[in-house]
């Protein structure tokens, strides 16, 4: 007789292996299924996504201050050389500490694991096939989707692992590239590409938008580009890549600009950054009628994550919303509570987002873009890193802190941070959104002195009461 379950989820990524070890944390009786080789747990963003990227951002943004940051306050350091075998087995080390870190919260909570490739049947079975082809069937009265994403690849330069390659090659290519080409603007772009930037590769950006980091709040994304022309980065927005060739050990890319003028960069690398898309290859859904958005690839869901089949759910990149790693696990939490009875919910317009580049770039609720467009009348406090005590004495004083608040009633509506450490400073603006705070409430909060947090309360005191106190 096949096991049988209260839950069973598919797919250890953030949101899959959250929502089975909160399940079983609840008393329910839950096994979780993965199909990655090695039996790693963690999914894209333990194995090949947020984790080792931020471990060579770490690392990379180390050497740039060796290389270049030291001297200005006072080190002299002799010649600096760079190990990067050892850089990315310290990355492989990193992300197999995690990935067995949530087999050993599994043990704890009482999740058990299954290994292989799973398929919904009807009826609420799901069929899984083991590495080696032997299949098994798991009984479950509920079924939680969680199967993530993958790069989007372009039917004209199809990845090859070596050449044309997607992010998860990235995380690898050993030597450093000496020109590597990527295609895409938005932050899993500027995320690699600042790592090999900075360990010495020549980059070139193509973006098909006048502009880079396209959803991000439009001020901040201009400095952002300012910030790395500055860096050395070679950008072409507005640009229509046509394709690419390997020849020898270099690739080509051809591109249009928008006034039709043809170009023809020549590099050794190309990354493909232009998105993802949800992942369902194998899974069945149409065998049990689970609806999905043919175009984008999203499964349909409900207010409760709840598919077109009654006792099928789904989270994740797989549905709508950011695909965030946070934002995948938050709407697990939620998932499994809500299944055990509980009425937790998730707040969409408080989900932060963070680009790892340097400086980095924090933000969370609305844009000025999106704020205008709904046509809320708002406030805009802005303040400066440059004006803090902080900043001066880490020689670190790029970017500013935006506020953005209702003109009417004070309530903060967006808060957009580039600067030194803004993926902590964001922190204090979440909750203060959960929480549907103002400016003032934000003000009016002893920030630490010297902190880089003061330029978020001066931003804040900005935007409530017209001018802060140190600019
Ligand atoms: C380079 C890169 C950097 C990123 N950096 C960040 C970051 O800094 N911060 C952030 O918030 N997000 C980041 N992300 C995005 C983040 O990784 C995803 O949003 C997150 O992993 C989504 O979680 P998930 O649980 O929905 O799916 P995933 O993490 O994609 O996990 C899904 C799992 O399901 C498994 N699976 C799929 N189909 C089946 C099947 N049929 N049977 C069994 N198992 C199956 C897959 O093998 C996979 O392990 C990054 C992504 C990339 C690529």
């Amino acid at each position: 007789m096949a096991d049988s379950y209260d839950l069973v989820v598919i797919g250890g990524g953030p949101g899959g292996y959250t929502a089975a070890i909160r399940a079983a944390q609840l008393g329910l009786k839950v096994a979780c299924v993965e199909k990655r080789p090695n039996k790693a747990l963690g999914g894209v963003c333990l194995n090949v996504g947020c984790i080792p990227s931020k471990a060579l951002l770490d690392s990379s943004e180390m050497y740039e201050v060796t290389t270049h940051k030291l001297a200005r306050h006072g080190i002299k350091v002799g010649s600096v050389a760079l190990d990067l075998d050892t850089m990315l087995k310290r990355k492989d080390k990193v992300v197999s500490e995690l990935t067995g870190g949530v087999g050993f919260l599994f043990k704890k909570y009482g999740v058990t694991p299954v290994f292989g490739s799973a398929k919904l049947l009807t009826g609420k079975q799901v069929e899984v096939t083991a590495a080696d082809g032997a299949k098994g069937v798991l009984e479950a009265k509920n079924v939680l989707l969680a199967t993530g994403s993958e790069s989007t690849e372009l039917p004209f330069m199809k990845f090859d692992g070596k050449y044309i390659v997607s992010s998860t090659e990235a995380l690898n290519f050993n030597p450093v590239p000496k020109h590597l080409i990527v295609v895409g603007g938005g932050y899993i772009g500027l995320e690699l590409s600042s790592v090999w930037k900075r360990l010495g590769a020549k980059v070139t950006v193509i973006e098909f938008l006048p502009r880079i980091l396209a959803i991000s709040d439009g001020e901040v994304a201009n400095e952002v580009h300012k910030l790395l022309v500055k860096q050395g980065f070679e950008f072409h927005l507005d640009t229509k890549v046509t394709g690419a060739t390997v020849k020898g050990d270099s690739v080509t890319v051809t591109a249009q600009t928008k006034d039709g003028k043809e170009l023809s960069i020549q590099g050794d690398r190309v990354l493909v950054a232009v998105g993802r898309r949800p992942y369902t290859a194998g899974l069945g859904l149409d065998n049990v009628g689970v609806k999905y958005d043919p175009k984008s690839g999203r499964v349909e869901v409900d207010g409760h994550f709840q598919t077109s089949v009654p006792g099928i759910f789904a989270i994740g990149d797989l549905i709508t919303g950011p695909m965030l790693a946070h934002k995948a696990s938050e709407e697990g939490v939620v998932f499994a509570e809500t299944l055990a009875g509980m009425k937790p919910h998730v707040n969409y317009d408080a989900i932060p987002s963070v680009i790892y580049i340097w400086p980095e770039v924090a933000s969370v609720g609305l844009t000025e873009e999106q704020v205008k467009e709904k046509g809320i009348e708002y406030r805009t406090g802005k303040f400066k890193f440059s004006a803090t005590g902080r900043a001066k004495a880490m020689d670190e004083q790029d970017g500013f802190v935006k506020v953005l608040a209702d003109a009417k009633t004070d309530r903060v509506l967006g808060v957009h941070i580039l600067g030194p450490r803004a993926s902590d400073l964001i922190a204090e603006c979440v909750t203060i959104m959960e929480y549907k705070g103002s400016a003032e409430d934000i003000a009016r909060c002893t920030h630490a002195h010297p902190t880089l947090s003061e330029a978020v309360g001066e931003a804040a005191r900005m935007a409530w009461a017209g001018k802060p106190l140190n600019s």
